[in-house]
């Protein structure tokens, strides 16, 4: 970790050399971290001066992150609060996937319910569903589309157009939920 003073606070960054990189590059993960991606041929020091030169931005983005994770669904709740959600969406997510999976005439072997920091479910090659308890959380028409989603790969393993358009036979709204998914 390399540090940095900006606007009178000091801040931790990961500085990255990189051969393919063409540009000084910044991001900001969704940790809040900023990582500095720089060429090969570009000085440390150089890289340095780029960051203070972008310290209105950099501070602006870690504190709209940092809003981000505290608000969201994804931030750590409760032990208590965990169980009680996780059965709720065992329930719900069950229920919805035997209906889902009858209209798509698709076989599935276990589902699992789990604590997910960065994804509302995913499907495993052993034909496992995993869906996050979050979705306990979530309006039922998104709950829809990801049981969905993860029942469709059953079929179709990846995100070809084929795979949308069967995800778009039992949810014709699906560009609008996964716009509203990033948004949580
Ligand atoms: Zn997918």
């Amino acid at each position: 970790m390399a540090e940095i003073n900006l606007a009178n606070r000091t801040i931790e960054y990961t500085l990255r050399t990189s051969n393919r990189a063409r540009n000084l590059r910044l991001t900001i993960n969704l940790d809040g971290e900023l990582i500095v991606t720089k060429p090969w041929l570009v000085s440390t020091r150089r890289a340095e001066k780029f960051v203070q030169q972008k310290a209105d931005w950099i501070l602006k983005k870690m504190a709209a992150m940092k809003t981000r994770g505290d608000n969201s669904l994804l931030a750590n709740i409760s032990a208590a609060d965990y169980l009680k959600y996780k059965e709720q969406a065992r329930a719900l997510v069950i229920q919805k996937v035997v209906d889902f999976s009858q209209i798509y005439g698709l076989e599935y072997n276990r589902i699992f319910i789990r604590n997910q920091k960065t994804r509302w479910g995913s499907c495993s090659a052993r034909k496992n569903l995993n869906y996050n308890f979050r979705l306990a959380l979530l309006p039922e028409r998104l709950v829809d589309y990801i049981i969905v989603h993860e029942l469709c790969h059953l079929k179709e393993l990846n995100h070809s157009s084929r795979f949308w358009a069967l995800v778009g036979q039992e949810i014709p709204y699906y560009k609008e939920a996964r716009k509203e998914l990033r948004n949580i």
